[in-house]
């Protein structure tokens, strides 16, 4: 392949990557059957979120919501606490509300459809995920290309354009397409999701980001052009992101004995919904601190400075500082601000893991950590 994919090149790598795929493919959890809506769930998880970091939060969402049903049923607040430590909420909000239009669809038995253009049309699901249910799920000949699969193509062909263009990404979709409807027009041992997941695992464990790609294990190392020049390591071309925002936050661990104070944030924006500890906007000093605690109707006993902590988002970093401040036995809340114990937290108020510098402080196991518990 010379500079750009064409379909028929790329039919004729389908044959050695399944065949690879059939000897090295992952055992995941949600591969053990083809059930559509275990492979939505296990989809929309991995968007962001590494394979062995899913694990416990499917098997845990599988046993709390083992059906479309059951998600569309589930109250917000048990969905965000399952959530919790995945990041990216909106991701499960547009879950439950897709599993809401379903049920209200065919309230006997909602199921997801089989055509990539319906999938498309239900909310939260993008040309991967929908390519990924109709081909593994339904044996649609379409395809699911994401960054793992648009670095091999371009690695493939030594395609020097920038895949973060959209243009790039749609030309790769179609060419696929078109290998994908040309080779599985006719009967095959080889499936569609078989030959997407192994794209998949190609991406995840051979053909790797950055200065590790593994050539010597690659089945289609022969056609690979990249490996050919000894050039894997520039491609894939990306361009640079827009620089992110840098935000200074004052965290405060308000607490007496047994309790901490936190806070619910607003339904929209960032973390919608979730839980927090109160902070203020900049770098506070102590006294600032102080008054707001005392301004939410606390009387402080004690303060003191912890460690700073940085979380990143995909549009801008927290740099945080924070204090604890202890404080005498209180009469009352603060307003939206309220006292919670910590077994509590755990087990009812969902806390992005923003936070978890200052979790882990308090010692309240919350996303992963819980959910190996
Ligand atoms: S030969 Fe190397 S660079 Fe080419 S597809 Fe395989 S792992 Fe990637």
């Amino acid at each position: 392949m010379n500079g750009k994919p064409s379909a028929d090149a790329l039919q004729s790598l389908i044959e050695p990557l399944c065949e690879w795929y059939e000897t090295h493919q992952r055992d995941l959890p949600w591969r053990r059957d083809r059930d559509a809506y275990h492979i939505w769930v296990s989809e929309i998880m991995l968007q962001q979120t590494r394979v062995e970091a899913v694990r416990p939060y499917y098997e845990r969402f599988m046993t709390a919501l083992p059906d479309i049903r059951t998600l569309a049923e589930c109250p917000e607040n048990d969905l965000l606490k399952l959530w919790e430590g995945l990041g990216y909420y909106s991701r499960v909000r547009n879950m439950q509300k897709t599993a809401k239009m379903l049920t209200c669809a065919e309230p006997a038995g909602p199921r997801l459809p089989s055509d990539r253009e319906e999938l498309l049309r239900l909310p939260g699901i993008g040309d991967y995920t929908a390519g990924a249910i109709a081909s593994i799920a339904f044996g649609q000949p379409v395809p699911a290309v994401d960054g793992n699969v648009m670095r091999i193509l371009a690695r493939l062909c030594t395609d020097g354009r920038d895949v973060r263009e959209a243009a790039v990404k749609k030309e790769y979709s179609r060419r696929l397409e078109e290998a994908m409807r040309g080779y599985f027009g006719e009967e095959r041992r080889f499936t569609p999701g078989g030959f997407n997941q192994a794209l998949m695992d190609l991406g995840a464990s051979v053909c790797l980001p950055n200065a590790q790609p593994r050539c010597g294990q690659c089945p289609l190392a022969a056609s690979c052009r990249a490996r050919r020049e000894g050039e894997e390591l520039r491609y894939p071309v990306r361009s640079r992101g827009k620089a992110r925002r840098t935000e200074n936050r004052t965290v405060l661990l308000i607490r007496d004995g047994k309790h901490v104070v936190l806070r619910k944030r607003p339904e929209k924006g960032l973390l919608a919904g979730l839980y927090e500890f109160p902070s203020l906007e900049g770098t506070a000093g102590r006294e600032q601190a102080l008054r707001a605690a005392e301004e939410a109707g606390f009387v402080p006993l004690q303060i003191r400075p912890l460690e700073p902590a940085k979380h990143i988002f995909t549009h801008v970093e927290w740099h945080m500082t924070a204090y604890e401040i202890r404080i005498a036995e209180p009469e009352g809340s603060g307003g939206d601000w309220f006292l919670a114990g910590t077994e509590q937290i755990e087990k009812d108020y969902p806390v992005p893991s923003a936070f978890s510098a200052y979790t882990r402080y308090l010692q309240i196991r919350t996303g992963a950590e819980a959910k190996r518990s």
